[in-house]
């Protein structure tokens, strides 16, 4: 099979390769390199929105070198199966004072941005001393919320993606490439 058009299945549907393994860590190498030129000496909370940042909070982590830093999770939810149900719920909270800390927050995807935009109200509330993002993806054609992300992986289109931590319903997170949902013509439904 040419791995390039390579497909997987996760539950129901088909996904179709949109971005490499080595595409990924290239570009994740080039953010890790900017975090470390801007952080260095200030022992930045890198705080992963779980679950389908861990993949990327893994890697970005480990792409920052050997600087002072720590690392916290959340887990926030407003998807269920492909679409976004709108309404934002910390599941599980910050266990570390972030009041004069850098942030950093880590995310997989922004996609209309609401998940983000209510949880930076959340952590604006704890005085942090600085609060930026990096999201290994976005959708710009889909985004109704708007703030700035300092650290971007790659835009793209406005379709429902799995692998390197993302899911559908559960399932897909272990791929190591990004794929994207191939959708099904009228014709078929
Ligand atoms: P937002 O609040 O920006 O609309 O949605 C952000 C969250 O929705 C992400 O953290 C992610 O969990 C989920 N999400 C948005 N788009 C996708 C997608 O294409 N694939 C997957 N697997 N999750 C997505």
């Amino acid at each position: 099979m040419d791995v390039k058009n390579k497909i997987v299945k996760a539950h129901d549907l088909s996904f179709q390769k949109y971005l490499s393994e080595e595409k990924i860590a290239e570009r994740i190498a080039v953010l890790g390199k900017e975090i470390a030129a801007q952080y260095e000496n200030k022992n930045p909370l890198f705080i992963a929105v779980l679950n389908g940042a861990f993949v990327f909070a893994a890697d970005l982590m480990r792409a920052c070198g050997d600087m002072a830093c720590e690392v916290s999770f959340v887990k926030l939810s407003s998807y269920d199966g492909l679409a976004s149900s709108g309404k934002v719920e910390t599941i599980l909270g910050l266990d570390t004072s972030i009041e004069g800390r850098e942030i950093i927050v880590i995310e997989d995807i922004v996609d209309t941005g609401k998940t983000l935009f209510q949880f930076l109200q959340h952590l604006g509330k704890f005085n942090p001393a600085s609060i930026s993002l990096a999201s290994l993806l976005v959708k710009p054609d889909a985004i109704q919320y708007h703030f700035p992300i300092a650290y971007v992986g790659f835009n793209i289109p406005n379709k429902f993606v799995v692998g390197y931590g993302l899911d559908y319903n559960g399932a897909g997170r272990n791929f190591a490439a990004i794929y994207q949902l191939i959708e099904s013509t009228s014709s078929e439904s």
